[in-house]
């Protein structure tokens, strides 16, 4: 008997091994049709950039379900593939900023979203300067001292104090608490009437134009994002909030190094701002598409990656369609090839995987957020692999997991390198908070250890293309399909991804944090 379970186990064993070779092997042959014919669908002009509730982020959803029943993967959402976010959008047609005697009307100086049902909005309110406007415990730092901004107009700076002095904070390493959405749902916490943002290139970690391009035409919400007080949301230009305060003989620069310390407390600054202006809104619906591939256990790895873009610039001539082809059609080509290998790999998968193609990530990762709030089953969900932006260029020599270092994930993405002859690197950007800007961030949030998985920056062009992408098309219309990409970085994005969770499989490894977070928990 007992030699007939060894031979059994043999067996077993040997389908194992015969199976990671097969997936090995399966991984080292991924067609570049394959993966162009995603990428260039989802990027095409026709599907006009793919914002939520538009005809273009429609077909991206019926393009994925499509994908999903063609490789026989079963529904991920109460029997169906989509999971409906019912959202509010808002467009703001005109804008004028009154303060001092000043006017402030167009997009060289502010933009920002009205959160409200009126057509014709107006709304004045102190001002009130609140430093970083940040709150944690993590480096105890409390910009607001419990002074009451409620119903005030609030102008906080974006980034963290680490960013000029290494020793507080993270340094130069951005944290949550110094994202621009960390500010805007703090004003709302403390119950602002509204928020200027102030603008500058180092503390935004990009120009004005990216701004533009993100905040100009509709901004959408979660309805349970907008239950609040605050009406008023948008950036002022460093230059131009000088001119405000000049008038009023008050030195930004002073303020700003009140700022850096400890002691910091709001500073009224004895006028109001006055925004008014125009505004639409309406209701829409987007979805986002699941697909489940289940494993022995009920436990779950959630692959997942947005299908939704920036839409199109109304004020712009000539091509103005921001087509997202690596940002996010390049990653979701990258999710679709891994959900495919496991597929074929199903007999020998221990986790169950989850593929969320999610929507609105654009808009503030309104479909991964809504996906991990409303989770009936999350203590199910041991992790979440996410691709954003996958590079498309040349072979790597290096590999990344964004987050990566929150994680024991790293540890075992470490070891699968390993075997490949690659070396494990950080993004160089990590000063502009990626990890909490994309999809992989509401599963940290909840507790769920998550990455942004990819290629590295040194691609066998010694050029870094990578690096230069974001610095130069991340956001623009010039983020657009290119079939001469050799797609090899990509092929190598699946292949790791793929023998990772492969390995997860192998020793029914549970990802656990391994070092202090530098982002609030939701605690439910
Ligand atoms: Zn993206």
């Amino acid at each position: 008997m007992n030699k007939i379970i060894a031979i059994f186990l043999i067996i077993l064993l040997n389908f194992a091994f015969l199976s990671a070779a097969s997936l090995d092997e399966r991984s080292k042959n991924i067609s570049k049709h394959e993966m162009q014919s995603i990428i260039e669908f989802l990027s095409h002009d026709l599907l006009e950039g793919r914002t939520p509730g538009t005809r273009g982020g429609t077909l991206a959803e019926i393009y994925m379900t499509s994908l999903f029943k063609w490789m026989d993967l079963k529904p991920g959402f109460n029997g169906q593939y989509l999971q409906p976010l019912h959202l509010k959008g808002f467009t703001i047609d005109k804008l004028n900023l009154d303060t001092n005697g000043i006017q402030l009307a167009n997009i060289d100086h502010i933009i920002g979203t009205w959160v409200g049902p009126e057509k014709d909005f107006s709304m004045e309110a102190e001002a009130v300067f609140v430093g970083f406007g940040i709150t944690t415990h993590l480096w105890d730092w409390n910009d607001f001292k419990n002074v009451d901004v409620k119903d005030k107009f609030i102008i906080a700076r974006v980034n963290d104090p680490g960013l000029f002095n290494e020793k507080i904070f993270e340094g130069k390493a951005l944290t949550y608490f110094g994202r621009w959405r960390y500010h805007i749902e703090e004003a709302v916490r403390r119950g602002a009437a509204g928020i200027l943002l102030i603008h500058t290139t180092e503390t935004a970690g990009y120009g004005w134009q990216t701004v533009l391009n993100s905040w100009s035409g509709e901004e959408v919400f979660l309805q349970s994002d907008i239950n609040n007080n605050l009406k008023f949301r948008g950036w002022i230009q460093e230059n131009s909030l000088k001119k405000l305060l000049e008038a009023k003989k008050i030195d930004l620069a002073q303020l700003y190094e009140k700022s850096l310390k400890k002691s910091f407390k709001p500073i009224p600054l004895g006028f109001k701002i006055k925004v008014s202006g125009t505004c639409t809104s309406r209701d829409l619906v987007a979805n986002n598409v699941i697909a489940e591939i289940p494993g022995k256990s009920p436990k779950k790895i959630v692959l997942s990656a947005h299908i939704d873009h920036l839409g199109m610039l109304d004020n712009k001539e000539g091509d103005n369609i921001i087509n997202g082809a690596i940002d996010n059609a390049s990653a979701v080509a990258a999710m679709m090839l891994t959900a495919r290998l496991l597929k074929e790999s199903q007999d020998h998968l221990y986790y169950t995987v989850v593929i969320l193609a999610c929507h609105a990530e654009e808009a503030g990762m309104l479909g991964s957020k809504h996906y991990v709030q409303t989770l009936p089953d999350r203590q199910n969900v041991i992790a979440n692999i996410n691709f954003e932006s996958t590079p498309v260029w040349g072979k790597t020599s290096d590999f990344m997991a964004v987050g990566g270092e929150y994680s024991t994930l790293e540890d075992i993405l470490k070891k699968v390198l390993e075997t490949q002859g690659l070396t494990y690197s950080y993004f160089s950007m990590t000063d502009q908070g990626f990890y909490f800007r994309s999809d992989q961030y509401p599963f940290a949030q909840y507790n769920i250890p998550a990455v942004w998985i990819s290629a590295g920056e040194n691609d066998d062009s010694g050029e870094k293309k990578y690096s230069t992408f974001w610095k130069t098309k991340y956001h623009t219309v010039k983020d657009e399909y290119d079939p001469t990409w050799p797609l090899e970085s990509l092929e190598q994005t699946v292949r790791i991804t793929a023998l990772l969770i492969d390995m997860m499989n192998k020793t029914q490894a549970v990802p656990q944090w391994k070092r202090k977070l530098t982002f609030p928990l939701e605690i439910r």
